[in-house]
């Protein structure tokens, strides 16, 4: 498989060739038609295997093959990581492959000042990536509103639940409109993540590398 057989748009296989992949690694293979399809995901997959460009990729392909169903410039994408870091990191993807395509993406996180965050929110963002707690303090507080999502993907599940965020995600989880296409990735499968798992996947794509 090359990534042009996935038959990503030329903005996005150009951003690839620009980051130097010639060949998508085990969980791209198996995850970008998946999510292409609308599928939803349970995923285990550590970090390194490539699995943000193995959701990133083909979520921005779909955004950009449609116009969001409001007038006003809801959040489309959500993606739930556990911290500052990888929220970071995954916008820094979104950016650096999605940078050609018409779409804006913003990311919060807890530990820095919420007003500039409010003012990236107003603004709108079609791709939002967040930590739970200060996601959950902005909804709140009314600063955003996920009734446009389409796909929510929850990065590191595990380390999600490890830092007791369960009760956030699940709030937030109520916010999102039923019929969406959501996505987990978790190294790890305990008890608690099936739980998670089956409580908000519809008939996932199973992979595990
Ligand atoms: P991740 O597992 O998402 O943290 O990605 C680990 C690293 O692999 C990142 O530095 C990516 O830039 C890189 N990477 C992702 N996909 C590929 C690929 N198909 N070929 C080579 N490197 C990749």
């Amino acid at each position: 498989m090359t990534f042009a057989d996935f038959g990503l748009r030329a903005e996005l296989l150009e951003a690839v060739q620009a980051s130097g992949y010639t060949t998508p690694t085990p969980i791209q293979d198996q995850a970008i038609p998946a999510i292409l399809n609308g599928d939803d995901l349970l995923a285990a997959a550590q970090t390194g295997t490539g699995k943000t460009a193995a959701f990133t990729l083909p979520l921005l392909h779909r955004l950009a093959a449609s116009e969001p169903a409001a007038k006003r410039r809801p959040v489309r994408l959500l993606v739930i990581a556990p911290t500052r870091e990888l929220a970071a990191q995954i916008h820094e993807s979104v950016k650096s492959y999605g940078g050609s395509l018409p779409l804006r993406s913003g990311v919060i996180f807890g530990g820095v000042g919420m007003q500039p965050q409010i003012d990236r929110l107003r603004k709108g963002v079609d791709v939002l990536i967040a930590t739970p707690g200060r996601l959950l303090d902005h909804l709140q507080r009314g600063n955003a509103r996920l009734d446009g999502v389409e796909t929510v993907v929850l990065d590191e599940a595990d380390r999600m639940l490890d830092m007791g965020f369960i009760h956030d995600i699940r709030k937030i989880l109520k916010m999102l409109p039923a019929k969406r296409q959501t996505l987990l990735f978790s190294a790890t499968f305990s008890a608690e993540i099936r739980r998670l798992a089956s409580g908000m996947l519809t008939q996932p794509t199973e992979i595990d590398v």
